[in-house]
């Protein structure tokens, strides 16, 4: 079974390994800023300001211009199709923004979840239908990387046989599509923190389905140097009365991740999942100082915990913009560290750091 016939050239490989190890190369991570307008509109309405464009507009115009010092942890920033055609209020397309300052662009490029019929609540994601074509247009228009979010979540019959199937498969063919137009693919098969099952459960079904999308990968040609991992870290359910400390959650995604994700992937970009701001910082770092062999970076994409002390700070007022960035300055330079295992906590780390962010069968 010889490889015939070669999905990628020699110079497609070279760009998307390139892109893959610029992102999450000396500790840098990701700013996931691509919620939905739905989503966005729920964060929004949390500080009481009114889901309109312009102020989604002004809100992530904060993010994109805080102090430049962000790079040095922030390597991809993810962007919602909406944003990939903003600018600042000067008329500086923000894609030109995040450019000059080094930070590749990212694009969010799934169509959020569909139920699957005769499952107990599962789904699968939508959104292939002409993605060659958006891929195409989204590379040309500036971004260099793709995010899809397919969800699996822990119960009694949960995950089913078919739910893991089908995500891996649906990844699977995302990243191939996305490959062929030189975006990287991030791949996330998030398993929802919901329920109240312990480590060791989340350990097994971890594993299982990242073998199971390992697997559809290597089925559908992905290129594996030229994609990269978003996956949510080993942890108790949001409704287990058992804490996990930060090396126990370490340890188990840790041995998780080397039991199924090969070598040849860059890097691991956490999602945050509902945890608080300060313990997604916690976790990466105690996940960075653990003591196996890790031969991937091991980093963040995070949404929630990169931004709750930020649009707290902000809650839609001008004059709060300068705290608010800082906020974000903050938040980005802590995981930067945790990214490297290098975080030493001291003292209050940000208005809404501890707490949770946890949101019952989360939406993106
Ligand atoms: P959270 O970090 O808020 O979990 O979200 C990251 C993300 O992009 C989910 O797709």
């Amino acid at each position: 079974m010889a490889a015939l016939y070669p999905a990628l050239t020699p110079e497609q490989k070279k760009e998307l390994a390139e892109i893959a190890q610029r992102i999450v190369s000396n500790g840098k991570g990701i700013l996931a800023a691509d919620e939905s307008t739905g989503t966005m509109g729920k964060r929004l309405s949390a500080i009481k300001v009114e889901n309109v464009e312009e102020n989604r507009r002004v809100y992530r115009q904060l993010l994109f211009s805080s102090d430049p010092s962000v790079t040095k942890a922030i390597g991809g920033i993810i962007f919602y199709e909406e944003t990939l055609y903003q600018k600042t209020d000067d008329g500086t397309p923000f894609v030109k923004l995040i450019k000059d300052r080094g930070i590749v662009v990212g694009i969010k490029v799934d169509k959020g979840t569909v139920p699957l019929a005769g499952t107990d609540g599962e789904s699968t994601t939508q959104g292939l239908d002409g993605l060659a074509e958006r891929c195409a247009r989204y590379k040309k228009d500036g971004a260099d990387f793709a995010k899809w979010r397919c969800v699996l979540k822990i119960s009694k019959n949960t995950p089913s046989a078919l739910a893991i199937a089908e995500n891996a498969n649906v990844l699977a063919r995302y990243a191939s599509i996305c490959q062929q137009n030189g975006l990287v693919p991030i791949v996330e098969p998030e398993i929802l923190p919901d329920g109240d099952h312990d480590l060791k459960t989340c350990q097994y079904v971890t594993e299982k389905v990242l073998a199971a999308t390992y697997k559809a990968l290597s089925d559908h040609h992905v290129y594996l140097e030229g994609s990269l991992l978003k996956p949510n870290m080993v942890t108790a359910g949001q409704a287990s009365k058992i804490r996990c400390s930060p090396q126990e959650v370490a340890m188990a995604t840790v041995t998780a991740l080397r039991r199924t994700v090969p070598s040849a992937v860059p890097g691991i970009t956490f999602l945050s999942g509902g945890q608080s701001e300060e313990d997604a910082s916690l976790n990466l770092n105690a996940i960075n100082k653990v003591p196996l062999e890790r031969p991937w970076a091991l980093s963040f994409s995070y949404g929630r915990a990169l931004q709750a002390s930020v649009l707290k700070a902000w809650a839609g007022a001008p004059a709060n913009i300068p705290a608010a960035k800082k906020e974000f300055e903050k938040r980005a330079a802590i995981n930067g560290l945790a990214a490297q295992g290098k975080y030493v906590p001291a003292g209050s780390s940000g208005s809404a750091a501890s707490e949770s962010l946890f949101i019952a069968n989360h939406n993106y």
